[in-house]
């Protein structure tokens, strides 16, 4: 075995394989896999191989269109086949709802040029002749679904990445990982220690094990899945073609022909955890003891629309274990605790996904960035806070309720409440309705007297809509105030704090006593982050999305020097309040111990001021609603009584509580773009109008040069109002001119003030026409669109700074 290596890719089921596989493919031949047994010795032996693509968002549907879009490729390039059935996919719609949320997936899907669409019941039943329509009230037709064999597919990915000269070790298990202070990796089996630049823990089912050797704890439990396999059907011996996969996910089932049987798979509404405690070190090509009682209330399910099970005897069950993250997304990308260490794990669909985490994982490690906006799927969306009890009760919430839809903004009851702000109790008895995010309460709306404190789950209008309508009409009209710890904040000091600033942030910094805002540039011009930075005197405030908390402590680590600059993640020690309106400045006033006059605090302000006898109060003048504002930042143990003071003499100010939702409706009002939806790494800053902040002139910053040599920019930013009458826009809806599409919404909602829907979203650049003939579809029906040239509420923002 050789001694040294570019990379260490620790497992072989299709995820390492991939990872090897994409990694020689682009040039990078020198790199191993080592495999305890043989490949395929975890969940990718026993997988059912079902492929499906029209999902969202749109990164996942772009890593399963690349995985279904490379089998062909990859059977060519091995000379080994993966068992690749191209039969289309059919989903199959009991309920409006499940109409609804095929129709946004076929929206969102257009921006891939993933081709679903509806197909009539008499087609549905012509396709998948083993249906009973009688219970449907609609069917999806994907067209590029199917199905692969697990172990062919994993070989292939094997081959080929041999024939490109990477080196595969079967039986040769990793028994210990240790870095050096190089950031290298020295890589541990009783065959000898490998030295390598980087690390990749593939090890599936064993991933937590792998990561305790690098000293880190994954977010992962595996659990059991079942399916079944009938013998013969006569009905399915007759048809002369191959069923298309079909997929019920009202009841958490799928099916595919297999012979001239049925597959039938189900996340069992009785779900089991499997070793939670570590998976066995000697387990292998093995499966666990079936229970079919798990998965009775999908069976009984599935009848009702393949009446054909119901006489099937069964062939053969299979009980195989897969691991899964808390949201049962992967955990991919470089772990933000280490340096070279990267992860593939928590891998839920191998087959549909792990052509394109090996891609991905690829591109990270040798361009130093992935191509895409990955944040779902990030290993640094878990913090500590996801502890083994948050994970087991996750997983098993979102296994045991994959029938149930996902409805926009909604907000999971499991494993909550985690972390709360001080005043959480105070705000829970005013009706407040919490969300989470990153482990964290926050506000979304209040909920009127007399009124349920809980989201209506809907892809309409929900019981919020009005409510939140009000909060932000109230903001317009007089002052709301915000619970806003809900952030990233970064204490950046040291007699280097400022080079170091500078070098990561695309913008001048600012004078003390002022702010700016700065986007965060990869080095290929990607927009990683978008901040306020205010010069606080001593040390510079940075605060950011709170939930990318991790990932920006990535990049920030990536270029911090050894000495003079002292980072400090205050997210969870500082708690924040905020208050916006036009009554917002005569509020403050009453409780600063300082001028607080437009002459004398201007809009674009930092101080440490006293508020309320709180000294040292971090009070910056920014704007998100398009009115005067304020964010206060302060210890945790001051929140309460700056809070109590706020609302106490708020009461002249007419001051109400205000949620974060009816923040993001009024940015809408001012074209104003979130992190998370117009701000991503899928875009470059010339292409998501962030150019205003980029300051090429100052040079020397990461991503500069890629900025200044960026090309024509691939999408467009626009405002759109459009008549979605009774309907609401959510974000992903594709956006047509003249019938044909040419974008999509990245954001949308209902404008308080204006009382328009608006859709914020990207158009094809070649698309743009001031009077041009739009439509935004919602639900399938193109609803007419009017493209906006300024924001839409005060455009010129005289009320933000007066
Ligand atoms: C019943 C069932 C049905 C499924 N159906 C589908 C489906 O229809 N479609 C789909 O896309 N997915 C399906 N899946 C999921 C799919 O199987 C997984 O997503 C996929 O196999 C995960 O692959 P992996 O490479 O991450 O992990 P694994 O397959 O678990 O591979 C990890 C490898 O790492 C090796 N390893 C572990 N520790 C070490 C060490 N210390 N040193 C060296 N090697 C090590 C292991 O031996 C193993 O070979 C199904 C899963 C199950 C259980």
């Amino acid at each position: 075995m050789k001694s040294t290596a570019r990379v260490v890719v620790i497992g072989g089921g299709v995820v390492g394989c991939s990872v090897l596989y994409h990694l020689a493919r682009n040039g990078w031949s020198d790199v191993v896999l080592l495999e305890r047994q043989e490949l395929t010795s975890g969940s990718s032996w026993h997988a059912a191989g079902g492929l499906f693509t029209v999902v969202r968002p749109n990164s996942a549907a772009e890593m399963h269109r690349y995985t279904f879009q490379i089998y062909r490729e990859l059977e060519k390039e091995s000379g080994q086949p993966c068992g690749f059935h191209f039969t289309g996919g059919l989903n199959v719609c009991r309920t409006q709802d499940e109409i609804d949320s095929n129709a946004r997936m076929q929206s969102a899907c257009r921006r891939l040029g993933i081709e679903g669409h509806f197909i009539s019941l008499d087609e549905a039943k012509a396709r998948a002749p083993v249906l009973d329509t009688s219970r449907m009230v609609g069917a999806f037709w994907e067209e590029e679904g199917g199905h692969v064999d697990p172990a062919s597919a994993t070989h292939a990915f094997a081959a080929a990445a041999r024939k490109l000269g990477a080196t595969i070790h079967r039986f040769t298990p990793v028994t210990a990982t240790t870095q050096r202070a190089d950031g290298s990796w020295d890589v541990v089996t009783d065959k000898g220690t490998i030295h390598a630049e980087y690390v990749v823990n593939a090890a599936g089912l064993w991933g937590r094990e792998v990561a305790r050797m690098a000293g880190i704890e994954l977010p992962l439990m595996p659990v059991e899945h079942h399916y079944l396999v009938t013998e013969a059907i006569p009905l399915i011996e007759s048809l002369g073609f191959e069923l298309p996969q079909i997929n019920d996910n009202e009841t958490g089932c799928y099916a595919r022909q297999e012979g001239m049987g049925l597959l039938l798979g189900a996340y069992e509404k009785r779900m089991r955890h499997w070793a939670k405690d570590g998976t066995p070190p000697d387990f292998g090509h093995e499966l666990l003891p079936d229970d079919l009682g798990c998965m009775e209330w999908n069976f009984e399910r599935s009848v009702e629309i393949m009446p054909c099970l119901a006489e099937a005897g069964v062939k053969r069950v299979i009980n195989g274990p897969m691991i899964f993250s808390p949201d049962l997304g992967p955990l991919i990308g470089p772990h933000p605790a280490l340096r070279n260490y990267f992860c593939g794990n928590g891998v839920m669909a191998g087959f549909n996904q792990g052509g394109g985490i090996g891609r991905v994982i690829a591109e990270w490690i040798i361009g130093g960035e992935p191509s895409l906006d990955l944040f779902n799927w990030d290993v640094a969306r878990f913090g500590d806070w996801a502890s083994r009890k948050y994970t087991e009760d996750m997983t098993r919430y979102f296994y045991e309720n994959r029938s149930e839809k996902i409805f926009p903004y909604q907000s999971f009851p499991a494993a909550r409440p985690l972390a709360m702000s001080p005043v959480h109790d105070l705000l829970a008895a005013e009706g407040a309705v919490f969300g989470t995010g990153f482990g964290r309460e926050h506000v979304t709306w209040y909920a009127p007297k007399g009124t349920e404190a809980r989201d209506s789950l809907t892809y309409r209008q929900p019981n919020w809509w009005g409510p939140v309508a009000d909060e932000g009409r109230h903001v317009r009209q007089a002052v709301g105030l915000y619970e806003f710890s809900d952030m990233a904040k970064f204490r950046v000091s040291g007699p280097n704090a400022g080079a170091w600033l500078d070098r990561i942030m695309a913008n001048r910094l600012p004078r003390p006593g002022r702010l700016c805002l700065s986007p965060m540039l990869s080095d290929s011009g990607r927009v990683i982050g978008d901040f306020t930075v205010s010069n606080l005197g001593d040390h510079y405030l940075v605060v950011g999305t709170y939930a990318m908390q991790l990932a920006y402590l990535r990049h920030f680590r990536k270029y911090l020097p050894a000495e003079g600059v002292s980072l400090t993640n205050l997210s969870d020690d500082l708690a924040g309040l905020s208050i916006a309106g036009p009554n917002a400045q005569a509020l403050i006033s009453a409780l600063a111990e300082r001028e607080m006059g437009t002459a004398q605090f201007r809009f674009m302000d930092a101080d440490r001021i006293t508020l309320a006898g709180i000294p040292d109060v971090a009070t910056l003048r920014v704007s998100y609603t398009g009115e005067t504002g304020y964010e206060m930042y302060l210890p945790k143990a001051d929140q309460p009584r700056l809070f109590e003071a706020l609302r106490r003499e708020g009461v002249k100010n007419d001051l109400a509580l205000v949620g974060l939702r009816s923040l993001m409706m009024l940015r809408l009002e001012k074209s104003f773009a979130a992190w998370g939806s117009e701000l991503t790494p899928d875009y470059f800053a010339h292409e998501c109008g962030m150019m205003d902040h980029v300051r090429l002139e100052k040079g020397g910053f990461v991503g500069r040069d890629a900025a200044a040599a960026y090309g024509p920019a691939r999408e467009r930013p626009v405002t759109l109002t459009v008549d979605a009458g009774d309907f609401a826009i959510w974000g992903d809806e594709a956006i047509f001119l003249d019938g044909a599409p040419v974008g999509y919404v990245s954001s949308g909602g209902f404008g308080p003030a204006v009382g328009r829907h608006i859709a914020l979203g990207y158009l094809r650049p070649d698309a743009w026409q001031e009077s041009g003939r739009y439509a935004v579809e919602i639900f399938g029906q193109q609803r007419p669109a009017r493209l906006e040239t300024r924001p839409l509420y005060d455009p010129d923002g005289l009320r933000m700074r007066a």
